[in-house]
């Protein structure tokens, strides 16, 4: 049983990769809810029409159900739609539904169309009692206005690679993505963290990958990778995380570890950030 220590300052933390199927998902629910189980207070903003972080946490989000949509659109705040986790009483989760397939569209015209999320982040923080140590945003995978949104309210970025023959194929044009909104919109924006998941230790080619990312980004990739278990992609159909739904399994293990991991790199991660927000 070890403590988890605490960020002294909230981190701001957006999931993303714009392959599908590399673990987004599963990487912010479980990590989330890792941290949450560790007495973190945590906010998660599920910025997928998919809603599969939304599913993840038993969480309503059906077509028309307040979301994250009414956020971006300003007609709600986020204190309005933000819903508590039944599993975890220290993490609240803003939903998605199917309506925010419309939004790339809807938003495009809009003043200030890149920074939609974070004025509706601030707006909801400033008013607020609450005090949140992580709040992280699981994107969709694409790199449109809606990921450029989430790269534009934070200032980490954790990438998800799965353990696969094409894992830094497309890695290159996520950094570009990232470089350019660092030049045009958010100088602060690091990346932070970056996750093996699916990995098999039996195969040549998951110890592969997990050397060839470690080679290029050495003091990104967590150490800890997630191990492809059946356990994880069942949990959502539970309305669970891995967890809670398999406690003691390997991948719920993997994803403490992970958790853990990016708690004790809080201080570092912030000493950074305030060191980038210092020259802007
Ligand atoms: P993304 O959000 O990037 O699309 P997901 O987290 O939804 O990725 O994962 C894609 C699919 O793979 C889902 O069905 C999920 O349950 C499954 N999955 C994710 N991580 C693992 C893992 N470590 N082991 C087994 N299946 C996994
Ligand atoms: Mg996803």
């Amino acid at each position: 049983n070890v403590s988890f220590p605490k960020p002294d300052a909230t981190r701001f933390i957006a999931v993303a990769n714009q392959k599908g199927g590399v673990g987004k998902t599963s990487t912010t629910v479980n990590i989330a809810a890792a941290l949450a189980q560790a007495g973190a207070h945590i906010l998660v903003i599920d910025m997928d029409p998919q809603g599969n972080a939304s599913t993840a946490f038993g969480i309503r989000h059906n077509s028309g159900e307040p979301s994250v949509y009414d956020i971006l659109e300003g007609r709600l705040d986020i204190s309005e739609v933000k819903q508590r986790c039944e599993s975890f009483e220290s993490l609240e989760v803003v939903s998605s539904s199917i309506d925010l397939s419309g939004a790339e569209l809807e938003v495009a015209s809009m003043e200030g169309r890149t920074y939609l999320l974070k004025h509706a982040l601030d707006a909801f923080l400033e008013r607020s009692d609450e005090h949140y140590d992580y709040i992280f945003v699981d994107c969709p995978p694409s790199l449109g206005l809606l990921v450029i949104n989430a790269m534009c309210a934070v200032n980490e970025m954790l990438i998800p690679i799965q353990a696969e023959y094409y894992a830094l194929e497309g890695l290159g044009q996520l950094i570009n993505t990232i470089g350019l909104v660092q030049e045009h919109y958010n100088p602060v924006l690091l990346v932070s963290t970056m996750l093996v998941t699916m990995f098999d230790r039996r195969t040549l080619l998951s110890r592969e990958v997990f050397e060839e990312v470690k080679k290029h980004y050495p003091n990104i990739v967590l150490e800890t990778t997630i191990p492809r278990t059946v356990k994880i992609s069942e949990a959502p159909s539970f309305g669970q995380t891995v967890i809670g739904y398999d406690p003691r399994g390997i991948g719920a293990v993997a994803y403490v570890e992970a958790a853990l991991e990016i708690a004790r790199r809080s201080p570092s991660v912030l000493a950074a950030i305030e060191s980038k927000q210092g020259e802007h």
